[in-house]
């Protein structure tokens, strides 16, 4: 289980995370919504250990991500909007950096490698270099690194932006079926997304958390039960 507890986050002299306060279940993809600049990438980069909230605190199975933090990050994974993979590497070097990285033996290695080449469909630009890689390759080798540590909490920032509709089918796919059994935390502004995927909605605005429901309740916020009505009406627009 991981809680978020009454998180504040100030950057450039400005609030922009208030009291933040929900706590995610194994068993769950939650997808985490908000107009643009509400605080979506700031919380997940509080959740993922790379901000330190100036208040609150994150603990992942009763240990605290600030005073615990190999063992909290160990069982997290975080992939961000863009980036986080090397670009003169191959796909396969990597893989094998990251394994390095989080001290993943031999074995372990192995096993998580081919588990996730097959299940993200990486296998035939194994030994691609990154930079040449499309969109879809890149963003799926980025989240492969992240994963091979088989974490039971995955953070992913707006995951299938960018990719073609058969790349998100698959992608979506595959993160629920990982959500069955661990924490699937996704950002996204597509509400076919959240009706797909998701069994919770965390709804922020202006940094403060608005809603926390499930997409069926959304809906029902609207006379004409459709998310992105519902979306707007509680955004103001
Ligand atoms: P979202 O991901 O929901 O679009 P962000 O978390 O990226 O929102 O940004 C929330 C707000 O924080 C925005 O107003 C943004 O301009 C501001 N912000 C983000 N990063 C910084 C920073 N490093 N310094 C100052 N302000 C920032
Ligand atoms: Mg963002």
């Amino acid at each position: 289980m991981l809680v978020v507890k009454n998180i504040t986050k100030s950057l450039g002299g400005r609030t922009i995370l208030h009291h933040i306060n929900f706590c995610l279940r194994k068993g769950e993809v939650i997808a985490l919504l908000g107009p643009n600049g509400a605080g979506k990438t700031t919380l997940m980069r509080c959740l993922s250990g790379f901000y330190t909230p100036d208040e609150g605190e994150v603990v992942l199975n009763g240990k605290n991500l600030e005073k615990q933090r190999f063992d909290v990050l160990q069982r997290l994974a975080y992939v961000p909007e863009a980036g986080g993979i090397y670009p003169d590497m191959t796909v396969y070097e990597y893989l094998s950096f990251m394994a390095e990285l989080k001290h993943l033996d031999k074995q372990q290695f192995d096993e998580n490698l081919s588990y996730l080449l097959k299940a993200l469909d990486l296998r035939e630009v194994i030994n691609q270099r990154c930079e040449t890689l499309s969109k879809g390759y890149k963003r799926r080798t980025a989240l492969a690194g992240a994963m091979l540590s088989r974490p039971e909490v995955l953070i992913l920032d707006e995951p299938t932006e960018g990719l073609d509709p058969q790349q998100k089918q698959h992608l979506r796919a595959f993160l629920k079926k990982y959500g069955r059994e661990d924490i699937v935390l996704i950002s996204t502004h597509i509400m076919e997304e959240v009706d797909a995927m998701a069994d919770r909605v965390l709804l922020i605005k202006d940094g403060k958390l608005v809603c926390d429901t499930t997409p069926e309740d959304l809906k029902k916020i609207t006379p004409d039960k459709d998310i992105e009505s519902s979306f707007c009406t509680i955004v103001g627009r």
